[in-house]
């Protein structure tokens, strides 16, 4: 029976040469792939307190719709700077060159809700951060983090655990 990680392709030198790019289109374009990475991903919240589900532009869009759907909560988006229509509030984070800004609008969150925030793949933990940073601003608080794929050599689960944070990723990659 094949795993979620056997339904993730690999792309060499994308978007830069020298990067393996973990493709999860192959994943979410398979029924049974699909399926069981949404199951898998909602498990350990599935009967925990949660008002919302938040994920971070744009494949945590199509991972946190499907778990806000099956959990019957909300779904928050935090974009890329310049993308939403309302008022927002942003927050910065380093790239491996650069920085980014990400933002949320002001009243998607109400302080105390509890959420699940959702992406698909954890690097650095910068854009977790970004998306943690701007929950706890609004007066939300991070009750998990669900990734598809972790990257433990980069270090992001560490990053992301010395912020108290709950980690839970389905698979890794080196
Ligand atoms: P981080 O901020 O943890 O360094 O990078 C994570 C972000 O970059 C995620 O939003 C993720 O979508 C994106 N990302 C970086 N590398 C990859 C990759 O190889 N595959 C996929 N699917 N996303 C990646």
């Amino acid at each position: 029976m094949k795993t979620v990680q056997d339904y993730i392709r690999t792309i060499p030198d994308f978007p830069h040469e020298g990067i393996m790019f973990r493709d999860v289109t192959t994943l979410f374009n398979d029924p049974r792939g699909f399926r069981i990475a949404i199951d898998q991903l909602l498990h350990p919240y599935a009967g925990q307190p949660i008002d919302k589900v938040v994920g971070l532009e744009a494949r945590g869009f199509i991972l946190g719709g499907a778990i806000a759907h099956q959990l019957s909560l909300g779904f928050v988006p935090i974009r890329k700077n310049g993308k939403l229509p309302g008022k927002t509030i942003e927050q910065s984070y380093t790239l491996e060159y650069g920085e980014a800004v990400m933002e949320v609008h002001d009243d998607a969150l109400q302080p105390g809700e509890r959420v699940l925030l959702v992406d698909d793949l954890l690097a650095t933990g910068g854009t977790a951060e970004a998306g943690i940073k701007l929950i706890e601003r609004m007066g939300a608080q991070v009750m998990g983090c669900a990734f598809v794929i972790d990257l433990p050599d980069i270090g992001g689960r560490a990053k992301l655990e010395a912020l108290g944070m709950d980690v839970h990723a389905l698979c890794q990659f080196e």
